[in-house]
């Protein structure tokens, strides 16, 4: 299984900067995993053949590509670009986003082969299957409505916090996996900025250790994503500080094999 975390900003020689403003995995270069950078960052490759998005929930970093995304290959779509979301975060997005004020309603838009937008929801904590994938959304505690998720295909199992604050029944659903390639856990605050982490529901690394004091088994890297791109310079020396075995900065752009 080959997992991408799309890059999202320019650094100032034009390349693509390591730092994190946007949400957007990359699956076997088939399924995408939140929408953040998808229109702007996906290769023509991945263009191609990316027409499943699943969404954690509707916070603006992780869908700001999917309206550009349906938008830019609006004619030339043979099939629906299917979204998999609750029914909560279904909702947000149809009030929201796809409101014909902010943006067109996808849902209701044909190009000459068909539909161009369809919504597949979810439930938590039943498995369901997209491409190859077999998808698990495991419920996580943000501000809004969110899942973290645990997926497979079959030879490989990675799972995903998603956003989140301290968020107990999400390392139970790990423990009871049986093999786990990698974990990817949130980390967008400094120690410093613990009260704005508290109430924005995100971890800091000090409480990232105590998360991961939750994890029964540790044969798998844990690496660590959505570090706020202000504070990224401090949440990656204080995590280096926790000295724990196994623990990463997730690299934007990198393709990780498992
Ligand atoms: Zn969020």
């Amino acid at each position: 299984m080959k997992l991408q975390l799309l890059p999202s900003t320019f650094g100032e020689n034009g390349q693509a900067s390591a730092r994190q403003h946007l949400s957007c995995f990359v699956v076997d270069d088939l399924v995408a995993v939140d929408a953040g950078s998808l229109a702007m960052a996906t290769s023509f490759e991945q263009k191609k053949q990316i027409r499943d998005v699943i969404l954690t929930h509707a916070h603006l970093d992780h869908i700001a590509g999917l309206p550009l995304y349906i938008d830019d290959l609006f004619s030339t779509l043979r099939r629906p670009v299917c979204v998999y979301a609750t029914r909560e975060v279904i909702e947000v997005l149809e009030r929201d986003i796809f409101n014909w004020s902010v943006y067109p309603r996808f849902s209701e838009l044909e190009n000459d082969n068909g539909k161009v937008m369809h919504y597949s929801p979810f439930e938590i904590g039943k498995e369901f299957t997209v491409k190859h994938l077999r998808v698990k959304a495991v419920e996580v505690n943000h501000k809004v409505p969110c899942v973290g998720f645990v997926i497979s295909d079959g030879k490989a199992t990675f799972a995903l916090t998603s956003d989140t604050a301290e968020a107990g029944g999400f390392w139970e659903t790990l423990n009871a996996e049986q093999d786990l390639s990698a974990v990817l856990v949130e980390c967008a605050f400094p120690n410093e900025l613990e009260e704005l982490a508290h109430i924005s529901y995100h971890l800091t690394p000090k409480n990232l250790r105590l998360e991961l004091e939750k994890v029964a088994r540790r044969d798998f890297p844990v690496y660590v994503v959505n570090i706020k791109p202000m504070y990224r310079d401090e949440i990656v020396a204080q995590i280096a500080e926790l000295e724990i075995e196994n623990l990463h900065i997730l690299e934007v752009g990198k393709v990780y094999e498992w």
